[in-house]
């Protein structure tokens, strides 16, 4: 009985640590800024619906004139978007990327040796504006939001 209870208060007091040294950390219990994500979500939605939707609309004034007002409302208030949402969107011209729509892709290999590990995927705007991801680099890289498993604390 005794050496039980000696357990008990080692797990109580100070961070919960595991066998590798990681401190787990519980999941957060609320949304902070909840109000804010749920309008430049739908902003982004809207935009989205818009650029699928309406092809007489050219130029798609309307649904970049949503995605201009949510990068003003992030700005504003701060909020941090995640990497795969930002990829998502043209820092240029403010349009929603969707293939064949408003953005080509295509992978480009412009080393001598044409080795798979200097693959780069290119993704062209509408506007010229072009993104450049090194994918040859490291294949099952996964931004840091999307990674499973425990979160290291660093000191
Ligand atoms: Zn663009």
């Amino acid at each position: 009985m005794a050496k039980l209870n000696k357990k008990d208060k080692s797990q109580g007091k100070g961070p919960n640590v595991n066998e590798h040294g990681v401190i787990l950390v519980p999941p957060p219990k609320s949304v902070p800024n909840k109000e804010h994500m749920q309008r430049l979500n739908y902003l982004f939605q809207l935009s989205t619906f818009h650029t699928m939707a309406n092809d007489q609309d050219q130029n798609r004034s309307l649904s970049r004139m949503y995605i201009r007002n949510l990068d003003l409302i992030q700005k504003k208030t701060k909020s941090a978007l995640t990497p795969s949402f930002k990829r998502q969107i043209c820092k240029s011209c403010h349009r929603v990327l969707i293939p064949t729509k408003t953005m080509t892709q295509q992978i480009i290999n412009e080393s001598k040796q044409k080795t798979a590990r200097n693959d780069v995927l290119v993704l062209s705007c509408e506007c010229g504006v072009r993104k450049r991801f090194p994918v040859g680099l490291n294949p099952g890289y996964q931004p840091h939001v999307e990674r499973v498993g425990p979160i290291y604390m660093s000191k």
